[in-house]
C-alpha cells in the first residue's frame, strides 16, 4: 500500500499577545521529506513510528512536512496556508494514496481558520478521495470538531497529560488505519461533548484510573480506540470544550453510547479532578514551611509558555525577592535581552540585570536585581516530551542573594530538571523549586520533589479561571461558567 504521511502543528492561544508568524515553524523543526529520519523532537515523534512500521510492513512511505511550533497566538494566514499547500502538493505528488497519517496538534487557529486541522483535512480528502483511509493523531488539548470528525477516519489523542504516550498513539493510528485500509474494519467516529472547560491530570486518581479504563475498551466488543480530547481552554473558537472521542467498528449507536457513558464519569468526576491552585504567598509559604532534603515544586501554571505564555511573568520572582527567600530555584524566565548581557559579562560577573516583565500585562513588570552570573550555554536544552530534547537557546543561570534564575532565549516551558542542573543549578538543595508550566514539568520533577504544588499568578496568559475565560464564539453553556450545562436538555 502506499502511505503518506505529514505534521503540521501548533496550539494557538488566542488571547496570547505573541504571533505565529513563519520563523515560529522554520525556526524551530522543520523538515520537508526528512523529519523521521532525525533525532526525536516532538513533531516527527509519530513520523518515525510510521515509518518503521510502514517498512516494516512492505508499504511504501511518502513523507511531506514535518513542523511543530511552540504555542502562541494567533498563526498568521499566509503562514498556515503556505504550510498546508506544501503538505498537499507532497500528497498529489504521492497519488494514489491508500492510507493517510497526520499528526496535527488540534488546536491550531490561523487568520480566517478557527479550525485549520478540519481544513486540511477536508482538502487532504479532496485529493485521496472517499475510499482513501485517513488517520489523525491529536494532543488531548484539542478542538475537536465536526470539521475532523466529517473527513477523518479514525481520530486519537494523547491519553496523558504530561504527554509520555505520543509514540504509542502513533502506533495504535497506525494499526487502526492498516486494519481499515485492508478491509477487516469499517472505522466510524463518535463525539460526546461533556460541556466543560478544564484541565485534567492523568498522573493522579481519579483520572489514572480513567486512563486505564479508556485501554481497557479498547481492541474488543468492536470499539476501535477511546480518547478523551482535554479541551484547550484558551482558544476562542465555537467548538473549545472537553469531549470523549470513540471509534467503533460500523456502529455508530455502539460508539455514541459509550462516548456518552464515558462523558457521565468525567462528569461526575468534575470536583475531584479539578486543581487547587495556590495564591503565591501560599506557594511560597507552604515550601518555607517544610523540612527534609528535597525542594518542594511549585508550578506557574499561569505563565506556561506551552500554553502560548510569554513565560517572562514576574509575580512570582517579586515576592520572592520581598520576601527575602533564599534557596530558591526558578525558571525558565524567556529573556534574550538578559541573556545577551549575561553572555557578554561572562562568569562570576556581578551586576544589575533588569529580569522579565517585557511582553504585556501578562508578563507583569520586570524586576531589577544585582545578579551574579553563575552559568552560561550557548545551546542549552533540556529533556522535552516523550524522549526528545527541547532546544533552550543562549542560556544563563544567574543567582541574586539566594534566588538561583535561568534564563533563556528559545521560549520553552520547563520540562525537565536538567533546564536547570544542565547549567550548573542544583536543585537538591533547594528548598523551593518554581518552574513555568503547567503539567509538563511533572514526569521530571516529581522524583526530585518533596512535594508537588500549582500556582497561578495574577494576570499570567493561561490563568485557569475558566469561568471568565473572555470566549466571543462559544454559544453553547458550559462547566464551570453554569453549574448545570445540561439544564433544560432531556440529558445530562
Ligand atoms: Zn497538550
Amino acid at each position: 500500500m502506499q502511505l503518506f504521511m505529514a505534521t503540521l502543528a501548533t496550539e494557538t492561544n488566542t488571547f496570547s499577545p505573541l504571533p505565529t508568524g513563519r520563523t515560529a515553524f522554520m525556526e524551530r523543526e522543520f523538515f520537508r521529506d526528512d523529519g523521521s529520519r532525525h533525532p526525536p523532537r516532538l513533531g516527527n515523534i509519530p513520523l518515525i513510528e510510521w515509518r518503521r512500521m510502514g517498512e516494516a510492513d512492505g508499504h511504501d512511505v511518502a513523507e511531506s512536512i514535518s513542523t511543530f511550533a511552540q504555542p502562541a497566538g494567533t498563526t498568521l494566514r499566509a503562514v498556515y496556508e503556505e504550510l498546508r499547500d506544501m503538505l498537499l502538493a507532497d500528497l498529489r505528488a504521492a497519488m494514489p494514496v491508500d492510507v493517510v497519517l497526520l499528526f496535527m496538534h488540534g488546536a491550531m487557529v490561523a487568520d480566517g481558520y478557527d479550525d485549520c486541522e478540519g481544513d486540511t483535512l477536508a482538502r487532504v480528502r479532496e485529493i485521496v478521495g472517499p475510499e482513501a483511509t485517513i488517520g489523525i493523531e491529536l494532543d488531548l488539548h484539542c478542538h475537536l470538531t465536526e470539521g475532523m470528525r466529517r473527513n477523518a477516519n479514525v481520530i486519537i489523542t494523547f491519553k496523558e497529560y504530561p504527554h509520555t504516550d505520543v509514540a504509542e498513539r502513533a502506533r495504535e493510528l497506525y494499526a487502526t488505519c492498516l486494519a481499515a485500509a485492508r478491509g477487516e474494519t469499517k472505522p466510524v467516529i463518535a463525539y460526546h461533548d461533556l460541556r466543560m472547560v478544564s484541565m485534567w491530570r492523568t498522573t493522579v486518581e481519579p483520572m489514572l484510573s480513567f486512563v486505564r479504563k479508556m485501554k481497557d475498551l479498547e481492541g474488543k466488543d468492536g470499539i476501535l480506540s477511546v480518547s478523551f480530547g482535554h479541551g484547550f481552554p484558551w482558544g476562542d473558537v465555537p467548538e473549545v470544550g472537553g469531549k470523549i472521542v470513540v471509534v467503533a467498528d460500523n456502529d455508530m449507536t455502539k460508539a455514541q453510547s459509550l462516548a456518552r457513558a464515558l462523558g457521565e464519569e468525567i462528569w461526575t468526576l468534575r470536583r475531584e479532578t479539578a486543581t487547587h491552585h495556590d495564591t503565591v504567598d501560599e506557594g511560597i509559604d507552604a515550601a518555607m514551611k517544610g523540612s527534609g532534603d528535597k525542594p518542594l515544586v511549585l508550578a506557574d501554571v499561569a505563565d506556561n509558555a506551552g500554553g502560548g505564555a510569554p513565560s517572562d511573568n514576574t509575580a512570582i520572582l517579586r515576592r520572592l525577592v520581598d520576601r527575602g527567600a533564599r534557596d530558591v530555584a526558578t525558571g525558565c524566565y524567556w529573556d534574550p535581552v538578559a541573556v545577551q548581557i549575561c553572555l557578554e559579562a561572562g562568569i562570576g560577573a556581578t551586576f544589575d540585570l533588569r529580569i522579565g516583565g517585557k511582553c504585556g500585562v501578562a508578563s507583569g513588570d520586570p524586576v531589577d536585581l544585582r545578579v551574579t552570573v553563575r552559568g552560561l550555554d550557548a545551546h542549552h536544552t533540556q529533556g522535552g516530551l516523550s524522549g526528545g530534547r527541547a532546544e533552550m537557546g543562549p542560556s544563563a543561570y544567574v543567582e541574586a542573594d539566594g534566588i538561583h534564575i535561568i534564563l533563556n532565549s528559545i521560549r520553552q516551558q520547563t520540562f525537565r530538571p536538567d533546564a536547570f542542573t544542565g547549567l550548573g543549578c542544583s536543585l537538591s538543595d533547594k528548598r523551593l523549586v518554581v518552574v513555568k508550566s503547567t503539567q509538563h514539568f511533572y514526569a521530571g520533577f516529581a522524583p526530585v520533589a518533596r512535594e508537588v504544588r500549582y500556582c497561578a499568578t495574577p494576570n499570567g496568559a493561561i490563568t485557569p479561571d475558566y469561568e471568565n475565560i473572555p470566549f466571543t464564539k462559544k454559544t453553547t453553556p458550559y462547566w464551570p461558567k453554569v453549574e448545570d450545562p445540561w439544564a433544560g436538555t432531556n440529558t445530562f
